[in-house]
């Protein structure tokens, strides 16, 4: 959708169509993902490509900050996502290795992850500090403890509810 966003519409002066530009850009990064099969150098040239996307997204203002001839930066360093860092440094990798096998990225989604990240998220961070607090320990630590366990009752037949027996002292007879 956004690359049909007009941004620089909403955003006045050279900062809203840099903006578009970038976002354009990732959409066509996004595309090439998308192919179902790449050359050698189109591997390269979206390595370089999603390099350079990167250093335009987190570019530092050049020249004196709000003078005339000033290029504003888009986005600070810290808003580069984890995503942004697979896209760079390791998808090349990956569609290189998938390349040996005549397969591509197309056939990989990210929504079972997300949904993971959203469970655990729920379960974990929902109603508590944030895994701030007291606890010495980091929230990570919890939610490792808790999958080994599930994985653990998975593989050994572990019910995970119990029934209680209620001894019915009138007729002596088991009750549940
Ligand atoms: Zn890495």
């Amino acid at each position: 959708m956004l690359q049909y966003f007009p941004v620089s519409e909403f955003i006045p002066g050279v900062c809203g169509v840099d903006i578009e530009n970038l976002w354009r850009k990732f959409y066509q990064l996004y595309e090439v993902l998308r192919k179902p099969s790449h050359t050698e150098a189109e591997i390269l040239k979206f390595e370089e490509d999603a390099k350079n996307w990167v250093r335009t997204f987190c570019r530092p203002t050049i020249g004196q900050m709000n003078s005339a001839t000033a290029i504003p930066g888009l986005y600070r360093k810290d808003d580069v996502t984890p995503y942004m860092h697979m896209l760079t440094m390791h998808v090349p990798y990956f569609m290189r290795r998938l390349k040996e096998k005549g397969l591509s990225l197309r056939l990989f989604s990210t929504s079972s992850v997300e949904k993971k990240n959203h469970d655990q998220v729920r379960l974990f961070f929902g109603g508590t500090t944030m895994g701030g607090g007291k606890k010495k320990l980091p929230v990570v630590y919890d939610i490792l403890v808790f999958e080994n366990r599930q994985i653990f009752y998975l593989i050994n037949n572990i019910p995970n509810e119990i029934t209680c027996r209620n001894i019915n002292i009138y007729n002596g007879e088991n009750t549940i």
